[in-house]
């Protein structure tokens, strides 16, 4: 979407005069954004945005002027619209312009505009009457609000520009939900590597989706104020748009890290607790989805290319990216991701191209896990039971991995409490049924598989007598 055309300081008519061939017409011009712009709207002290409302009458049908007076580059009108109005018992034509200006500096006074050949009757500011006077044709307007142009977000070697563009009513909604944008944008940068792009827009619209990822022009359906939506189509900018997927089957290269980078922003921002329920949401909408046969993240033979927007490629997608996480550790982890992002940064990339780059800082190959948890089906189902022996103080644990297909083979950490002692130990788990024993001072009350929360699985934990 682009802006309409830049007008340095006020109004030119000769791009809105109107040659009026009927009489009773009622014109309203309105140039091609319908919507108000809040530029980094991080105050709701004032905006850089304001109208200005003119009264306007003029004895000719044909109204024209000149817009040669030194420009102001401190104004930029950004959206205008014109009513006439023209009576058939009078020569006169009213007119109503409003525009909708942007301040570019801070502490702009006054405005002028050329309007040579008109009347000007009344002037408003943001609905209040405002002070003008008129010499040679030219309106100067004092402004009564005080104005701030609302500051830059820094990225990386330059500075960004960040747009809201909401519907005037939105706009204290829009401020609210779209209020972290700015965070978001320095955190993912930090994380994984500049913003790929000279601006960002975030632009409610009609959508049929509750946000589209454009590059450096996100779309958010016109009731979508939620946050998470927000982060997620911003971590689109990197993962998406700048690194895009050479073939959809591997959609969730785009979807599945927006959403598990969406998520990032709230452990980070948010804390810990908020990021898990995200994540545990995520697991029971991909539960849900697929109940007991899901096929693979990877399924060529969807030729649908809307059904690849499914829990596998979101959910499912931001889960593998978590456990990829787990199994590497967050320096490795995040340093592959930076590294991932530097080297597809504007390019294509399969899960192939994504597992090598891994695998050079994991320090060890990782085709088994892209392969049971992107190629083939489903998650791990553990049955676990757990038998105390007084006699030889040892704790027995019978793990039994119950899904169908795949046997997973992930390192699992479980915790044991006895008494106010706290135990967690990892183990591996790759077969069917497994044993493990565990020497301990006295007998555990009870036992957790995952207690962080680290796998996409289903545990069911009980004791034998
Ligand atoms: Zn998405």
């Amino acid at each position: 979407m682009s802006r309409p055309g830049q007008n340095d300081c006020g109004l030119r008519t000769t791009d809105c005069g109107l040659r009026i061939a009927d009489c009773g017409l009622i014109a309203e011009i309105v140039s091609s954004n319908p919507q108000s712009a809040i530029r980094n709207p991080q105050s709701n002290v004032s905006y850089s945005l304001f109208v200005l409302a003119l009264l306007l009458c003029t004895q000719f049908i044909y109204a024209f002027a000149r817009d040669d007076y030194p420009r102001n580059a401190a104004i930029d009108a950004i959206h205008y619209r014109l009513r006439l109005m023209i009576r058939e018992t009078s020569e006169e034509i009213q007119a109503e312009a409003e525009i909708l200006f942007e301040l570019k500096e801070d502490g702009v006074k006054t405005i002028a505009l050329d309007l040579r050949g008109l009347t000007v009757v009344q002037v408003t500011e943001d609905k209040r009457a405002a002070k003008f006077t008129r010499a040679d044709g030219r309106v100067q307007i004092s402004l009564s609000g005080s104005y701030r142009n609302l500051g830059m977000v820094k990225r990386e070697g330059a500075d960004l520009e960040l747009y809201y563009y909401l519907f005037p009513r939105d706009r204290d909604k829009g401020i609210k939900g779209y209020g972290r944008a700015l965070q978001m944008i320095e955190f993912y940068s930090n994380l994984i590597g500049p913003f790929p792009y000279e601006k960002l827009a975030l632009v409610q619209s009609s959508t049929r989706y509750g946000g589209m990822e454009n590059a450096s022009n996100i779309f958010l359906a016109e009731d979508t104020f939620g946050e998470g939506v927000v982060a997620h189509e911003i971590a689109h900018q990197w993962f998406g748009d700048a690194v895009t997927e050479a073939d959809w089957h591997h959609l969730w290269l785009s979807e599945g890290f927006a959403t598990y980078f969406g998520h990032l922003f709230f452990e980070r921002a948010d804390g810990r607790d908020k990021f898990v329920q995200l994540m545990l949401n995520d697991k029971e909408s991909y539960l849900k989805e697929y109940g007991k046969d899901p096929p693979p993240i990877y399924d060529p033979s969807i030729t649908d290319l809307l059904k690849l927007l499914n829990a596998n490629s979101y959910q499912k997608g931001g889960w593998v990216l978590h456990m990829l996480r787990y199994v590497m550790g967050d320096e490795k982890f995040f340093a592959g991701i930076r590294d991932y992002y530097r080297t597809y940064r504007d390019r294509n990339a399969l899960t192939d191209d994504f597992r090598k780059v891994m695998e050079f800082h994991y320090g060890q190959p990782l085709a088994w896990f892209f392969k049971q948890w992107i190629f083939e089906s489903g998650y791990p189902i553990y049955e676990a039971v757990w038998k105390w022996d007084e006699s030889t103080r040892e704790l027995r644990i019978r793990v039994r991995q119950k899904q169908e297909k795949t046997v997973f083979r992930m390192p699992v950490e479980i915790e044991i409490k006895a008494g106010k002692e706290v135990r967690r130990e990892v183990i591996k788990i790759d077969e069917r049924e497994q044993n493990f024993t565990f020497k301990l001072d006295a007998k555990p009350q009870g036992l957790t598989i995952d207690p962080d929360e680290w796998l996409l699985k289903v545990a069911n934990v009980s004791e034998v007598k």
